[in-house]
């Protein structure tokens, strides 16, 4: 689990897999925050259907006829979730207008460059700074172990560093592309979880060694 509690204002942080205990997202997500201390409003999980778009949350919360990829929101004590099992996860904090957001990228959203369309929604929105910006990489497959074919790859081939070649095979690194649609955005202070999900099964659910959904990982934000 990656939680910074130094700063009082956010709340931000990674389950692992030990936080998974049913398939009920919600009860998930309200377990691991009344662990940790953090009273909420409300939770909001957004529904994933790897597209671009992106939802500003308010006291109504999101239609259910609206399929986002990213929450943003400026209310405090109101929760905003992405579940991954492979996928990245990203967390932006805007600092100075305390904005935050959480986005799931993986290889489609990511092509369909669903971090610039949340930090435009930030600003539109908000006003927000991208200078004024944290964002937070959360565990994800590592180019270690993402295989991809020519059809997959072929997207990313002007991002430097994106693909790897290893004999005949390709493997793509989803944190370089979004670290480099974040810098192209003026996002400068980035930080990364490291671990791959695929290569930590004691720790990380993951749908490519899997082969199928066992649970997820949550990255939650809240502002308090
Ligand atoms: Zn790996």
């Amino acid at each position: 689990m990656f939680l910074d509690n130094n700063r009082n204002d956010l709340f931000w942080g990674c389950t692992e897999k030990k936080d998974y205990k049913s398939s009920n997202h919600l009860m998930n997500v309200e377990l691991f925050m009344a662990q940790n201390g953090h009273l909420f409003e409300s939770i909001h999980i957004a529904s994933q259907v790897h597209d671009n778009k992106v939802f500003v949350v308010g006291q109504k919360g999101v239609p259910d006829d609206f399929k986002e990829d990213a929450l943003v929101t400026n209310q405090k004590n109101i929760a905003i979730v992405v579940r991954t099992a492979d996928c990245l996860p990203i967390l932006l904090y805007e600092a100075r207008k305390k904005i935050i957001a959480v986005i799931h990228s993986g290889w489609r959203g990511t092509k369909k460059d669903i971090v610039t369309n949340t930090i435009v929604k930030m600003q539109d929105a908000f006003n927000a700074k991208a200078q004024d910006m944290i964002a937070l990489l959360g565990p994800s497959i590592g180019s270690c172990c993402y295989q991809v074919g020519d059809e997959v790859a072929c997207n990313f081939k002007e991002v430097k560093g994106a693909i790897t070649i290893k004999g005949s095979s390709k493997y793509l690194d989803l944190s370089v592309v979004v670290k480099n649609s974040l810098h192209n955005n003026g996002v400068l202070q980035i930080e990364k979880i490291e671990s791959c999900t695929c290569c930590n099964p004691d720790q990380y659910f993951s749908y490519r060694r899997d082969k199928l959904i066992q649970g997820y990982q949550y990255s939650i934000m809240m502002l308090c």
